[in-house]
């Protein structure tokens, strides 16, 4: 069904925000897939990705991604919202061989999109094997403009590890954390310190699963400024995502 899918167009990709807390400003948005499933109707990514990794489809699958988020970026530009679009990269494509040489390719079908707007994002908790050849493809990503995001980070098992072998521009803190720590002590002290480690790195952070005022003005007390929400907005269209940026208002505590 899922290779069916593919060849039939089912998939697409919605767009969720990130915004500057501080500023109001919307800054980018993070690519995710849906399956527009012809009974089911609109269907998550933990509902069938899981049966797509480690499989051969998740290759293909991938390089769908990337070309369907390289056409919306273009699509952002030709609309006059040239914004960077982070776009998830499963562990066994980010460690395809050749892959850093694919993405070139991919680039040069799409000359107006210029790298800086492309943010890769590699899940913490996936399995990297080979550091040394994950290291040189991020070396190679970043050579070509793009920035590379840790994502889920803390979730893993190797966090630290990751933080000082990997090259990197930002680390997103897990949303797992930024739900407790509104009311457990420990996760409280975890988002602290990720952002302590990546200011002492000099990497961005970002918040993720930011669902009320008051985890965003928490964060922003802490030092964190960038966050991705449902309080911001849920993940939507593409269309949809045009008007609700031209629109949307930043919750004034966050200003403060
Ligand atoms: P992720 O990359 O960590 O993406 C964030 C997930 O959190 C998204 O779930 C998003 O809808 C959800 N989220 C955002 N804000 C909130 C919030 O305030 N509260 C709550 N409860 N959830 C929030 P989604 O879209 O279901 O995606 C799940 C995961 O599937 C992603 O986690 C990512 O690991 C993976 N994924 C999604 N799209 C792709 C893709 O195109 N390629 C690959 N390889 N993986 C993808
Ligand atoms: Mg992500
Ligand atoms: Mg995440």
């Amino acid at each position: 069904h899922l290779r069916n899918a593919l060849q039939d167009a089912q998939f697409t990709l919605y767009l969720q925000p990130k915004v500057d807390m501080r500023s109001g400003t919307v800054v980018g948005a993070e690519a995710l897939v849906r399956w527009l499933h012809p009974e089911r109707g609109v269907l998550t990514p933990g509902e069938f990705l899981p049966m797509i990794e480690g499989t051969e489809l998740d290759i293909v699958f991938g390089q769908w991604v990337v070309e369907t988020a390289l056409l919306q970026l273009e699509w952002l530009q030709a609309h006059g919202m040239p914004m960077p679009l982070s776009i998830n990269i499963s562990a066994q494509h980010l460690q395809q061989d050749g892959f850093a040489h694919w993405l070139e390719q991919c680039m040069a079908r799409h000359p107006t999109v210029p790298g800086h707007l492309v943010e890769i994002e590699i899940t913490e908790s996936a399995a990297l094997y080979d550091l040394q050849a994950v290291t040189h493809t991020l070396q190679a990503l970043r050579a070509l403009g793009f920035s590379i995001s840790l994502d889920d980070f803390g979730t893993g098992y190797s966090s630290l590890t990751y933080l000082r072998r990997l090259p990197m521009d930002t680390l997103k803190i897990d949303q797992s954390f930024v739900h407790g720590m509104m009311d457990d002590a420990g996760d409280l002290a975890i988002v602290q310190g990720v952002i302590g480690l990546a200011r002492s790195f000099g990497y961005r952070v970002i918040a993720e699963g930011v669902e009320t005022v008051d985890q965003g003005q928490m964060l922003t007390q802490m030092g964190c400024h960038l966050a991705q929400g449902y309080h911001i907005a849920r993940p939507m269209p593409l269309g949809e995502f045009v008007a609700w940026s031209r629109h949307w208002q930043c919750p004034p505590e966050w200003k403060r």
